[in-house]
């Protein structure tokens, strides 16, 4: 049997969990999800769609990593788990690793593929490079790196079974200040489009292009360290080493230099475009297309493009 660990936004379940679905109905055991927080029935129901046999809600409020492992590991010992699946974002990353503690499991992170006979393929070093790796144990935790895998309609909707399960008491070891909710309207994590930009654009008056770009084409925004450092942009868009990585179908960089740190989080981009003034820029060796031209000049037609592609 395989559990996977469906994260919710605004009650609906996220598209990197859809596609955690996917992935765990193509390795072959009877999928169950698991689905914590304040949900839509309807929503919920949707799992069955993408490959689970049955959805199991647990309508708790709070969010604490460790209560979250604790209803997990209840729920995979109920069930007699082989595979425990999670998408490889901040709440996976960090309820993922405590479930195998749990469970006495292998954890297998930032999966890109199903597994081959050398073993389940990941990412490693930024991205940079990739490692086949096999699990020792009975158990396998597996987080999968958000759009690696296309999503696929396989069934139908199913039934929502809602469950509490007892949480062992412990003292939460951290304890949440705030919350910082995310601006834009896809987040961008889920984004297959992305339109990014660094310090080439000068200012944070000079973003409406970037913005009306998005908007026009669907995509979500980004930026570069810099940019948010110095809070022209949220920190929620940083993307790099020390920021969100991102795997989107198309990542369109204007006036980022392409430094190795910002390239960290982003070099496993379908197709990445740079647009930068400087034809030395360093993005331009890990881009597909370069435009070598001012943004202030370049975006505006682009925009205009884009304009007339739409009206057509
Ligand atoms: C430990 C560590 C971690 C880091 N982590 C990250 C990270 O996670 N993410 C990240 O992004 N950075 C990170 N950095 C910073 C990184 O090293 C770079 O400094 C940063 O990415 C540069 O941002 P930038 O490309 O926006 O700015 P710049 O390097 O200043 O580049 C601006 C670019 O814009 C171009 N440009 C200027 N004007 C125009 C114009 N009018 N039209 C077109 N192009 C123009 C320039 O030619 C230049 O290439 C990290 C650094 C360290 C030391």
């Amino acid at each position: 049997m395989t559990l996977v660990y469906v994260e919710l936004a605004e009650g609906k379940i996220k598209k990197s969990s859809l596609e955690a679905l996917n992935y765990a109905h193509k390795l072959g055991e009877e999928v169950i999800a698991i689905a914590i927080g304040e949900a839509e029935d309807a929503s919920l129901a949707q799992a069955g769609k993408y490959g689970a046999v049955k959805i199991i809600h647990v309508p708790i409020l709070a969010f604490e990593n460790n209560e979250y492992a604790c209803i997990l590991a209840a729920a995979a010992q109920e069930i007699g788990v082989k595979y425990t699946i999670f998408s490889n974002t901040y709440t996976g990353k960090a309820i993922a690793p405590r479930l195998a503690v749990k469970l006495d499991a292998s954890i297998i992170s930032g999966v890109t593929e199903l597994p081959q006979s050398d073993g389940f393929k990941k990412g490693v070093f930024s991205g940079k490079a990739f490692a086949f790796v096999n699990s020792t144990k009975a158990i396998h935790v597996i987080t999968l790196t958000p759009n690696s895998f296309a999503l696929e309609v396989l069934g139908e909707e199913v039934a929502v079974e809602t469950r509490t399960y007892a949480i062992e008491s412990t003292t939460p070891k951290t304890k949440s200040l705030d919350k910082i909710k995310a601006g834009g309207k896809i987040p961008l994590t889920e984004a297959e489009l992305v339109v990014s930009a660094g310090r080439g654009m000068k200012g944070p008056e000079n973003w409406g292009m970037i913005e009306e770009l998005a908007e026009l084409l669907g995509a979500a925004t980004a930026c570069s360290k810099p940019v948010s450092d110095m809070h022209w942009r949220p920190h929620t868009e940083h993307v790099g080493q020390t920021g969100i990585t991102i795997k989107p179908n198309l990542y369109i960089a204007v006036g980022i230099s392409g430094a190795i740190q910002h390239l960290a989080g982003i070099s496993s981009s379908k197709v990445i475009v740079a647009i930068n003034k400087d034809a030395e820029a360093p993005v331009f060796k890990i881009a597909d297309y370069g435009i070598v031209g001012d943004a202030f000049e370049v975006l505006p037609r682009i925009i205009e493009a884009a304009k007339n592609l739409k009206r057509s």
